[in-house]
């Protein structure tokens, strides 16, 4: 008999990528699937099967927010470009009803942002309670691009990651569990990607000509991204590394991570705050 596709996580998704501080990030294994034994079409149909679950998972959510309740979660996506952050939210963020979503991507900061220090803007974009928060790139990039492009002097980015560990155990203290994922793809999948938003007139959009000088900083990235997921994997906020050369595999990770975090939340359905056989009665008199 056939396995059914959930006993495919041979080690739980947020085991199985939860980064250990002092893992050689250089030596990651950019195709490869951690903690799941199936194959793509196994993949694509516990999907398929999770998507009812979250969307329930999220409803709830929504309903505790309109009854006074204080939670919500917060899905950040770290990644260089090409890496599938937006995959992420079409695909998954995408199974969930839309007006419960609080999306939003960090670029490069304003002339108004930059009035201000840089968790300002981050702060306007928390989720409210009862939502879904998502950042396409986050804070983090204070010591990503910041660091790699030298935008700040070294012992002003040294300091932000004291800075965003307070700040994101003041986020989750007030009741945003946070799930940090970051996705890395190979070298040589991300000129393959980039190749082909070269290619295609509908992927133009997508392309931007300084992603070529960020390739040429892989090293640097990569050092930068070994020491933020070092410093501020904490146990409020915990980096969750997905190898995304598979798109399907990071997908399905990224949906098992949600799900899982939506669950621990374990919200039940708000009780009725009227009386419902009057209520009952009410209608049936009307
Ligand atoms: P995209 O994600 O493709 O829309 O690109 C957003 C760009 O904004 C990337 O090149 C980031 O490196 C850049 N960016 C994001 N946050 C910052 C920041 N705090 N300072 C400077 N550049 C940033
Ligand atoms: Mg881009």
């Amino acid at each position: 008999m056939a396995k059914k596709p959930d006993t495919l996580w041979e080690t739980p998704a947020d085991e199985a990528l939860r980064w250990e501080r002092g893992t050689d990030l250089a030596a990651l294994d950019h195709a490869a699937t951690p903690g799941w034994a199936g194959k793509k079409g196994d993949g694509e149909r516990l999907m398929a099967e999770r998507a009812p679950e979250l969307a329930d998972l999220q409803e709830r959510l929504f309903a505790h927010g309109r009854t006074g309740g204080d939670r919500s979660v917060l899905l950040v996506l770290q990644g260089m470009d090409t890496a599938g952050k937006g995959g992420i939210v079409r695909h998954v963020v995408g199974l969930v009803d839309p007006q419960g979503v609080m999306h939003r991507g960090f670029g490069v900061p304003t002339p108004e942002e930059r009035e201000h220090g840089y968790l300002w803007r981050v702060r306007n974009a928390l989720p409210r309670p009862g939502y879904l928060g998502v950042f396409d790139r986050s804070h983090h990039e204070q010591v990503l691009v910041v660091r790699v492009e030298g935008l700040e002097p070294e012992d002003t980015w040294r300091q932000h990651y004291d800075e965003l560990n307070e700040f994101e155990a003041e986020v989750a203290a007030s009741g945003i569990l946070i799930v940090k994922v970051a996705l890395f793809v190979s070298a040589d999948e991300q000129k393959e990607r980039l190749a082909e938003r070269l290619d295609r007139p509908d992927k133009y959009w997508k392309y931007d000509p300084s992603d070529i000088d960020a390739r040429t900083r892989l090293p640097e990235y990569l050092a930068a991204y070994q020491e933020m997921l070092d410093r501020t994997s904490t146990e409020v906020a915990p980096w969750y590394v997905v190898p995304a050369n598979r798109k399907w595999y990071a997908r399905l990770a990224a949906t098992e991570l949600l799900t899982g975090a939506l669950r621990s939340l374990d919200l039940g359905w708000p009780p009725a705050t009227f009386d419902i056989e009057a209520e009952k009665a009410r209608l049936a008199a009307s």
